[in-house]
């Protein structure tokens, strides 16, 4: 630390007398030239030197103006060089806490250095334990944490389908304050999920309160994204209506139009952010590159209130002949709105010959109706199926917002946990030149990290922490596919975590650099 100080002083120094190679060396780790490097600054790349010291960024300044004595120096004349990405929505723990996936080298092989973990309601409650476990185990990117409303609820109500009563609130609130202590970087909630979808606004206003307090953010699933209970563009107004009251920072998760009731509201919704934000209202949302989105099947299409309670309540209901008629003709409508029983397609199923096959090809095979093949389907163990849902030019219609930034919303059978920057870069930036490379750079790191608000990441500056990739914009490239979901992505040659390269020359080098960030 001492030596990256005195480091840091000389190159400022330096800087500012405009000091030429005669000039007193300067003694750095590692030492980044290239005449194509975004700082996060301004929108423009530049010819740069960047110096690392330790983990922090020790010094800018134009290519050859200061006289670096590197033990490391990287030649980036070939390549792209920016703030590391950083993914607004994964789900990543589990790989994080693992002993042999912890270096999260898909997200990493994509130049992600920072994800965030806890979103869609579902984040650790105990957020001291959970930071411990991970900082215990190591971890190949940063990660940042959300609480989540969901696991609160769960913790203090259960999974049953009312409201809470004052005193639980009181208990809700406790259990928020004391994650936003502990490192939370906000709340998170999945309104549309079971437990979320039984609170109502108030209840996540009194959270969100909380969270607001100590300048943390609320990232929500919405309660509808489609037509499933008040409708997507009510369930903006929503979430608008709960930072209004909490005075926090909203932050949509995976902004999207799920089905064909809800095609063509983006227009709608986005006019309806952007009219919030004129109030005043701080808003940023983030969005995954691809037409499908991804869940268990019992997520995509069966009643909320037919899973309430527990495992053995949502058995008994969906054999109960009373309940059968109004489940099955729920299911039906569900379907319907997701785009039919062939836009459903398994992605991921213990039974192995159920892969690869839409919902309406199992159907066929079993000579069942489609609804009743979900009913049999779900009593088993969980299927993961990707759901072709959204259109095309309400994804554009988003992308293109400066407020929108990239995410994955990475799970298991879904291409996009492996793939979905450099999807984004290949087809949006290369192929149909939607936006320019400055932008992207930007919706995936600078723009990211000040919605988040995550402290010195995102920019390449001085003082900030050095997470940095470079890469050479013709190979990088997405590799994975709904056929094959689980395939890592090619094209970055150097990827550097809090000053260590997990990546370099392309090739994983098992350092686990990454911290817990806020
Ligand atoms: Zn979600």
């Amino acid at each position: 630390m001492k030596r990256s100080s005195v480091a840091l002083m000389i190159a400022a120094v330096c800087g500012l007398a405009g000091c030429t190679k005669s000039s007193p060396s300067v003694n750095v780790d590692v030492l980044i030239s290239g005449p194509k490097i975004y700082t996060g600054l301004q929108l423009k790349p530049s010819a740069l030197d960047i110096a690392i010291c330790g983990e922090l960024i020790c010094g800018v300044s134009p290519q050859g103006s200061v006289a670096y004595v590197a033990k490391r120096i990287i030649d980036a004349s070939e390549l792209v060089v920016s703030p590391g990405f950083i993914d607004a929505h994964t789900h990543s723990l589990q790989e994080l806490l693992s002993e042999d996936k912890n270096a999260n080298l898909n997200y990493l092989m994509q130049g992600v250095t920072t994800v965030v973990n806890g979103n869609d309601g579902s984040g650790a409650v105990d957020i001291a334990k959970l930071k411990a476990q991970l900082l215990r185990n190591g971890i190949g990117t940063n990660t940042a944490l959300l609480v989540g409303h969901g696991s609160i609820r769960t913790q203090v109500i259960g999974l049953a389908e009312r409201l809470a009563t004052d005193d639980e609130l009181v208990s809700m609130q406790q259990l928020t304050e004391q994650a936003m202590q502990d490192g939370a970087i906000g709340l998170s909630s999945g309104l549309y999920y079971v437990p979320g979808i039984y609170a109502n606004t108030a209840e996540v206003v009194a959270l969100a309160k909380v969270a607001a307090k100590y300048d943390g953010i609320y990232d929500t699933h919405l309660r509808d994204e489609s037509t499933f209970n008040i409708g997507f563009t009510q369930a903006v107004d929503e979430a608008i209506e709960i930072a209004t009251q909490a005075d926090i920072h909203l932050h949509l998760a995976h902004i999207k139009a799920l089905g064909v009731d809800v095609w063509g509201q983006s227009t709608s919704v986005i006019d309806r952010v952007e009219r919030a934000q004129q109030r005043g209202v701080s808003i940023s949302a983030d969005q995954y590159p691809w037409q499908a989105s991804g869940t268990h099947i019992r997520s995509a299409v069966v009643p909320k209130w037919v899973m309430a309670d527990s495992i053995s309540a949502f058995h008994h209901r969906l054999n109960d002949p009373k309940l059968r008629g109004g489940i099955r003709s729920d299911i039906i409508e569900n379907i319907r709105r997701r785009g039919g029983a062939k836009a459903l397609l398994v992605t991921m199923a213990q039974d192995q010959s159920l892969q690869g096959k839409t919902l309406q090809d199992i159907a066929d095979e079993r000579g069942q109706q489609p609804a009743d093949t979900v009913i049999d389907l779900v009593q088993g163990s969980k299927i993961r199926v990707a759901s072709f849902n959204m259109s095309a030019s309400d994804i554009e219609n988003f992308m293109v917002k400066p407020w929108v930034v990239t995410s994955s919303d990475g799970t298991n059978g879904h291409p996009r946990k492996y793939a979905s920057f450099p999807k984004k870069y290949r087809q949006y930036v290369t192929e149909q030149k939607l936006l320019t490379q400055a932008q992207f750079i930007r919706q995936s790191s600078t723009k990211t990290a000040q919605v988040l608000g995550l402290d010195k990441r995102g920019k390449l500056a001085v003082g900030y922490y050095a997470d940095i990739v470079m890469f050479a914009p013709q190979h990088y490239r997405d590799n994975a596919s709904f056929n094959q979901w689980n395939v890592l992505s090619s094209g970055m040659e150097y990827v550097m975590v809090n000053g260590a390269l997990a990546i370099d020359k392309g090739q994983y080098t098992k350092r686990l650099s990454g911290q817990v960030v806020d």
